[in-house]
């Protein structure tokens, strides 16, 4: 495995067209994006990592499997009332389906959705009592307690969320918010803004690889069943509009987010993080979908066949 991380590093390192760092969160704005780490955490507990994969990114919508496990776990199936499960096929910041659906988010990991799902978790609690019980819960399936938020990137998408807030107080016009907005937009803002490394996002998601059972610390978080279906709305929704062609091109669940990183889920065999900053026109980190399209090749891994 440490050969294949080496060889997709040292290819990817050439590369001129990196994609664009996203430009409407001014802090991610500035991260350098020459960078590229991976880190595979395996299914025997073995990990091995390449590049800058114990350097700290802003895993933004990564966070959105952590809130929808952590969702499922206090609501059950009642989460289906608040979201969808179906791939939207709009951007990730998209407005429009909400008219179409009486203000229901087609699945938990557009913006719309995972707004939904932090108003969901806030139930009976202060906003910072939501936001430390998804940091503990990301501390304990990483198993690092170190995982922190970043700050500066959390106020600088305050600053600059007109486009969440107006999903935010659209949904809320449909009785579909029940925390005030600013608190769940706040709630929201800082759970993205979580600092991870490649390495601890590996371990982080270790539990979908084994049935629900973290391999190192062999603790289970979540049921078979349950780590199952968090698999498939990775694979059908994980990517937005560009969910189609990550299963055509890497064919894993995985989950993106606008700081470069991606987690990639290979049932039975590894959990895979990899980070470039640079994304694609959609918003999906470019050097990211190359790297795991190349580690699927090499080990066969895609969940559609050899
Ligand atoms: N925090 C980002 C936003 O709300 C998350 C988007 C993403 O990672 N795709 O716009």
């Amino acid at each position: 495995m440490q050969d294949i991380l080496d060889e997709i590093t040292a290819t990817l390192s050439t590369r001129e067209d990196r994609g664009e760092v996203a430009q409407y969160i001014p802090e991610l704005a500035i991260v350098d994006p020459q960078q590229f780490g991976i880190s595979v955490a395996l299914a025997d507990g073995r990990t091995f990592s390449a590049g800058n994969a114990s350097d700290l990114f802003s895993i933004q919508s990564i966070s959105k499997v952590f809130t929808l496990t952590i969702a499922l776990g206090k609501l059950g199936d009642a989460v289906w009332s608040r979201v969808g499960r179906e791939p939207s096929g709009d951007p990730f910041n998209s407005i429009v389906q909400l008219e179409h659906e009486s203000g229901k988010p087609r699945n938990p990991f557009i913006n719309a959705g995972a707004i939904a799902i932090v108003d969901a978790i806030m139930m009976g609690h202060k906003p910072r009592e939501t936001l430390a019980e998804i940091l503990q819960f990301v501390r304990f399936i990483a198993n690092d307690a170190s995982i922190g938020i970043d700050e500066k990137v959390a106020r600088s998408e305050l600053k600059t969320g007109d486009r969440n807030a107006s999903l935010a107080h659209f949904m809320a016009s449909f009785g579909r918010i029940k925390h005030p907005v600013e608190q769940v937009l706040g709630t929201y803002f800082h759970h993205c803004s979580i600092s991870m490394t490649c390495q601890q996002l590996a371990q982080a998601g270790q539990f979908l690889v084994s049935d629900g059972v973290n391999a190192n610390t062999g603790v289970r978080v979540v049921s078979a069943q349950r780590a199952r279906r968090i698999n498939s709305m990775m694979l059908m929704c994980g990517h937005y509009d560009g969910s189609g062609e990550f299963a055509y091109r890497v064919g894993l669940p995985g989950k993106s987010g606008v700081g470069g990183g991606i987690l990639a889920i290979a049932p039975g065999k590894g959990s895979i993080a990899v980070w470039s900053p640079g994304l694609d026109k959609i918003g999906n980190s470019k050097l990211g979908t190359e790297a795991l399209e190349m580690l699927v090749q090499k080990t066969g891994w895609s969940v559609f066949g050899h």
